[in-house]
Parts: structure tokens; C-alpha cells; sequence
């Protein structure tokens, strides 16, 4: 399969010379175009630095990123505003979603940035709410609908510009396990059906199962990976249990 993201040799310090934190110590992994992988790892561990410099929202001390062949630690200014924009869909743990914008209007608004023809925005927005089953509520507004339906209509606005990577952080993490396991679902059949390529970073093994692949850092360092391969989501599901007791650290509080 074609590489859709590559992390080379990354290296991220925090503070100076007389207090420095080592947040990321060389790393490097690659996610596959279509792939859905998943991060693990205890606690300050440097999940969330990873994902953050491959958002652009922060900066490497060391080493390169590659989306679609592009090294993304080499764009400045507004071109970084538009790659982010153009290239990239974000689902939070708290959805991030406008609260005096409808359902429709939260998932439009990025293709209404963009200038997109109404017609289109349309087309696009009745697909995207399709897939993440959504039809129902386009014309409610988020204090009208539950935390399953925001987290759900903030799949739809990531996927609805046709970004390269959906990266997704903590996802599950507001949400209880009825609304957990039909996000993943959904998000599951947007991997499959839409072939989008997903990253997310995840505590939860249930949700981190739903991946093709979960990638373990600690202290900053690869530890290791385990592919879902044929056995399905119920033995990989096991085999991440068993990967977060050898790893240690904070997991153990919450399996
Ligand atoms: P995780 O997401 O796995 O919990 P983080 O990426 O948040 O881990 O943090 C990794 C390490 O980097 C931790 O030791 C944390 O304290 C440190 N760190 C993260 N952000 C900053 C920052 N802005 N300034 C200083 N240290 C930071």
C-alpha cells in the first residue's frame, strides 16, 4: 500500500539547557494510505506531542514529517494555515463544534471557507451525514443533541474537506460506552468505505481495537506494534489489554 504518512528520526525538547524535557526521542513510524493505526502509551508518555507536530500545531527539534510526500516541518505562515486546512480533519475529545451553527452548518463550514459552490456543499454535507448517520438532526443546534450525535457530527466535518489523514485525539474520551462503540463504528466505515486514512491516540483499548494496527510509545520512544491481522477485534482487543499490563505505567488504573 502507498505511504500516506511518514515520521522520520522526530525529536521534540521542551524548556532549556538546565531543564530539558525529552518529550519525543527519535522516533519514527508510517501510516499507509487507508490505513486506520492507533497510539498508545502511558501518561507523559508523548502521544499528544506526537499528534500535535504532525497537526503542525507544534514544531520538531529534530527530524522530518511526510504527508503524501510532502515535508510538512518545511511549511511556514499561510501555507501551513492552508495545509492544515486542505490536507488535514480533526476530531477532539471535547467535538470543538460552533455552538450558534446547526449540525448542517458545523459540517459545512470548512467547504464554505474554501468557496465551494452551495450545490456541492450540499451534495457533500448529505453524504458526510449519511455516513455518520446524522440526517435526522441537520437542523439542530449542539445543546440540542447528545455527546454521541457532537462527536459524530465532528467525524463529518473532518472527513467532509476529503483531507489526506484524519487525525483523531482521544475521540471516545466524553463519551459513554453505548455512544464509544457507535463512534467507532462509524468511524470504522468511514475507514473502510471511504478508504480514509485515520491516526488516533487513545488510552482506551476498546477503542483503540477498532484499529488495523496500534502503535505502543513510552517515554517518548517506539516500545512496539500489534496488527489486528484476521483473528478480528475481540483477540485484538485481548492482545492490546496484554500489551498495556506489560507496559506499565498509568494504563494500569484504567483497565
Ligand atoms: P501524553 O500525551 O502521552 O500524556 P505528552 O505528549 O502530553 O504525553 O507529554 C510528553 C512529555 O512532554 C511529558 O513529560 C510532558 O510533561 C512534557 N510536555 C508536554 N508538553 C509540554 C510543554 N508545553 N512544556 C514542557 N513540557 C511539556
Amino acid at each position: 500500500m502507498a505511504e500516506m504518512l511518514r515520521v522520520e528520526d522526530v525529536e521534540k525538547y521542551y524548556g532549556n539547557k538546565s531543564n530539558l524535557t525529552k518529550a519525543i526521542d527519535k522516533i519514527s513510524l508510517s501510516v499507509d494510505k487507508g490505513e486506520f493505526a492507533a497510539i498508545m502509551g502511558p501518561s507523559g508518555s508523548g502521544k499528544t506531542t506526537l499528534l500535535n507536530m504532525i497537526a503542525t500545531i507544534d514544531k520538531v527539534t529534530a527530524g522530518h514529517i511526510y504527508l503524501s510526500g510532502t515535508d510538512i516541518t518545511k511549511i511556514r505562515g499561510e501555507a501551513m494555515n492552508r495545509f492544515r486546512r486542505e490536507m488535514l480533519g480533526f476530531i477532539f475529545q471535547d467535538f470543538n463544534l460552533l455552538d450558534t451553527l446547526t449540525v448542517y452548518e458545523n459540517i459545512a463550514l470548512a467547504l464554505q471557507i474554501q468557496k465551494v459552490k452551495p450545490e456541492e456543499i450540499d451534495r457533500r454535507v448529505v453524504e458526510a451525514a449519511h455516513l455518520m448517520n446524522l440526517e435526522q438532526i441537520l437542523n439542530k443546534y449542539p445543546y440540542q443533541i447528545s455527546g454521541g450525535e457532537k462527536q459524530r457530527t465532528a467525524s463529518a466535518r473532518a472527513v467532509i474537506t476529503r483531507p489526506k489523514l484524519i487525525l483523531a485525539d482521544e475521540p471516545t474520551g466524553a463519551l459513554d460506552s453505548k455512544n464509544a462503540k457507535n463512534l467507532m463504528e462509524h468511524l470504522l466505515e468511514l475507514n473502510k468505505k471511504r478508504e480514509a486514512t485515520i491516526l488516533m491516540v487513545t488510552h482506551d483499548a476498546f477503542t483503540a481495537s477498532y484499529a488495523d494496527r496500534v502503535i505502543f510509545i513510552k517515554d517518548g520512544r517506539l516500545y512496539s506494534e500489534i496488527r489486528k491481522g484476521e483473528k478480528g477485534r475481540k483477540a485484538f482487543f485481548d492482545k492490546i489489554i496484554d500489551m498495556m499490563s506489560l507496559l506499565g505505567g498509568d494504563f494500569n488504573d484504567v483497565i
